[in-house]
């Protein structure tokens, strides 16, 4: 099943070429007093409400999928967690180019460990990037994005794909420069997930999809993410075993070779195999 949020916070089935509006199942997910959940609530009772989401798309108004705003698949994330340097081909353009890293130390994933993005620079594929800080070098980063279905701590790899909800492509939009990740990646709009989720039961296998980005058509990255040093089960030891991952946490597993600047007036073509295709502008944020 592909879940998409659209428009002013509607829940949709992705059909082919249409969204069926399934937004009536929303009103089985608990209410809540103050303090909110931290986790996402939607994502902690989508297997619970998949039956009534599948009710809901026999009957539901049927709109053409380009005719929505497509919004992140997951509202509420507890937390973006995100690899850094996971292809080795990435790591070996990264060590070439001065403009790059900036005199960081860089380290494959293993000595570096996991960095976390704000959630508030969280948007969907129908809204745009907008860029701050265009003095300097702003690159995309195209990724396999995993979103936690299951609680967990300190788990193990054998049980880790059992923990996923889905997946969807994420872009994790970089400014260069010598600050910490966690702070160049966390801008407003530097985080794009999309175009929809694609429930788990339909990727049994996430360790070889083929994934590309183009810029206004121009080829920038492709990989497969049968190329990851650590893959979605290892990731998610390594994660849990420092954090308990909730439902609605995303984890975005690392960017190939081929990360290059964007600029104002670009449109970022994001593909990935059993997954699908999104288009994101690219625009300057307003002073
Ligand atoms: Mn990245």
């Amino acid at each position: 099943m592909k879940l998409c949020r659209f428009n002013q916070n509607r829940l949709g089935v992705v059909q082919g070429d249409d969204i069926v509006d399934v937004s009536n199942v929303l009103t089985q997910l608990p209410g809540a007093n103050y303090p909110y959940p931290s986790h996402d609530v939607l994502i902690e009772a989508l297997e619970r409400i998949t039956p009534l989401i599948n009710d809901c798309a026999r009957t539901g108004a049927r709109l053409p999928l380009a005719s929505v705003k497509l919004l992140s698949p997951v509202a509420n994330p507890g937390k973006i967690i995100a690899a850094p340097v996971n292809y080795t081909k990435h790591l070996e353009e990264v060590l070439a180019q001065k403009q790059l890293h900036h005199g960081n130390l860089i380290n494959e994933i293993r000595k570096a460990g996991l960095f976390l993005k704000a959630t508030s620079s969280l948007i969907g594929a129908g809204q745009d990037v907008e860029l701050i800080h265009t003095d300097r070098r702003n690159d995309h980063e195209v990724e396999l994005a995993v979103i936690i279905g299951r609680a967990g701590r300190n788990i193990p790899r054998q049980d880790a794909l059992s923990h996923v909800a889905g997946y969807s492509i994420g872009l994790d939009i970089t400014i260069r420069g010598p600050e910490e990740r966690s702070l160049r990646k966390s801008a407003d709009s530097y985080t794009v997930l999309g175009p929809w989720l694609v429930t788990a039961d339909d990727i049994p296998d996430p360790s070889n999809l083929e994934f590309s980005l183009h810029v206004d058509g121009e080829l920038r990255q492709q990989a497969n993410t049968h190329e990851l040093i650590l893959g979605v089960p290892e990731l998610i030891e390594f994660a849990s075993s420092f954090y308990t991952l909730h439902p609605g946490d995303i984890l975005i597993t690392g960017t190939p070779q081929g990360v290059a600047p964007i600029v104002r007036g670009n449109t970022m073509h994001a593909s990935m195999q059993s997954i699908g295709d999104m288009h994101v502008r690219v625009v300057e944020a307003q002073a």
